[in-house]
């Protein structure tokens, strides 16, 4: 029997008005001068600039990064870190959705680390120790999607071909995350859709991810059951907090259980953003119905317990159905193609998911053969 090591995330203050504890926490920790990271439009929004205002007028010495948008590419990180430098910055409050927090950590990283941004990689052979102080990152999600603030990584793109890196180090966890769900309330109902079914994929493909653990297993069913009770009105009703409350929850449980493993739908997901400039959650809300049928034969009892924990019937097809009933309540794009993907661009996302890192812990094996039929049944 292998010994296996299981991390949970650190301090997590939770519920409607916790962003507004970011000042105090900050001075607890002795912080004077303080590097806010978000993206450009986050930047221009009136909670943005209350929180910096109120950080300011405690007398906090601010500076405000923000000059980026989109998938985070390397050079943006590199832009940051310069300012992060610049500003001789002990603390660093990353805001916004998983770019914006993947980025607020690489940026945090790249302070006091040399080399580049890529040598420090996951698994690279030749790559760097993360062994240099990293300022105090205070995470604060405005999505319920990535789960990014009680994650361990950071994940982003090479300029050039746009291909997803993985930047991993238990340091890059967040040592407090502030989640409040009222900053969810603004989100457009195409976000809240796409971003929760990125929850409900971590969720379901940490649960039938190969390997033994329990303790995630347990946290990714009642992130499925949370989800499927709120993601439906966040959507309809978006301030119904009740609803916000539950899926900000299913998307920090989300993201705590795939320390476990993701699969062969991110593996997917990651080739549509690379190739075709796709939402990562709307990626996955296009392929997740698909590669849980693919999944089907090899673990039925999970599919079976997920469906139950989703209110959804008891058997694998009643899973698979319900999965399919939420995208297309969420008015999810019916297929690929009507997502803007073209049958000339199966090669390249068959090329970048069979390299992916994801669906080595996906229970049932994916040959390239596999990536193509699913790329080819989702069209
Ligand atoms: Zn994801």
């Amino acid at each position: 029997m292998d010994v296996v090591q299981f991390n949970f995330p650190t301090r997590i203050l939770f519920g409607a008005g916790a962003s507004q504890r970011l000042v105090p926490v900050l001075q607890e920790q002795g912080k004077q001068r303080v590097l806010f990271v978000t993206d450009r439009a986050l930047a221009g929004l009136d909670f943005f600039q209350t929180l910096v205002k109120n950080a300011q007028d405690s007398g906090l010495n601010v500076a405000v990064f923000s000059e980026f948008s989109g998938n985070p590419v390397e050079s943006q990180v590199v832009a940051g870190a310069a300012a992060c430098k610049a500003h001789g910055a002990d603390a660093l409050v990353a805001i916004g959705g998983g770019a914006a927090l993947d980025v607020g950590k690489a940026i945090a990283l790249m302070a006091h680390h040399p080399g580049e941004l890529f040598d420090y990689e996951d698994d690279k052979p030749d790559g760097r120790p993360v062994d240099q102080p990293i300022p105090f990152i205070v995470a604060i999600p405005t999505t319920s999607g990535t789960g990014s603030e009680v994650g361990r990584s950071s994940v982003i793109s090479d300029d050039k071909t746009h291909v997803k890196r993985i930047i991993f180090s238990p340091r890059l966890l967040a040592p407090i995350v502030l989640a409040d769900p009222e900053l969810t309330f603004a989100l457009p109902p195409h976000i809240t859709a796409a971003t929760g079914m990125d929850a409900i994929s971590h969720c379901v493909e940490a649960f039938v991810s190969k390997g033994f653990h329990p303790l995630c297993d347990g946290i990714a069913l009642e992130g499925v059951h949370l989800a499927a009770g709120s993601l439906l009105q966040c959507y309809r009703e978006p301030k119904h907090l009740s609803s916000r409350r539950d899926m900000m929850a299913a998307s920090l449980m989300g993201a705590v259980a795939f320390q476990k493993g993701l699969g062969v739908t991110h593996s997917c997901a990651h080739a549509l953003s690379a190739v075709c400039d796709i939402h990562h959650g709307l990626a996955n809300a296009l392929m997740l119905a698909a590669c849980m049928r693919f999944n089907a034969s090899v673990v039925p009892d999970r599919l079976a317990r997920l469906a139950v924990a989703a209110g959804a019937g008891s058997t694998p097809d009643d899973f698979v159905a319900w999965l399919e009933s939420l995208t297309q309540s969420l008015n999810v794009p019916a297929n690929l193609r009507a997502a803007g993907v073209s049958e000339t661009q199966i090669g390249a996302l068959t090329e970048i998911a069979v390299n992916d890192v994801c669906h080595p812990c996906n229970p049932r094996a994916v040959s390239r053969e596999d990536f193509e039929a699913l790329f080819r049944a989702a069209l």
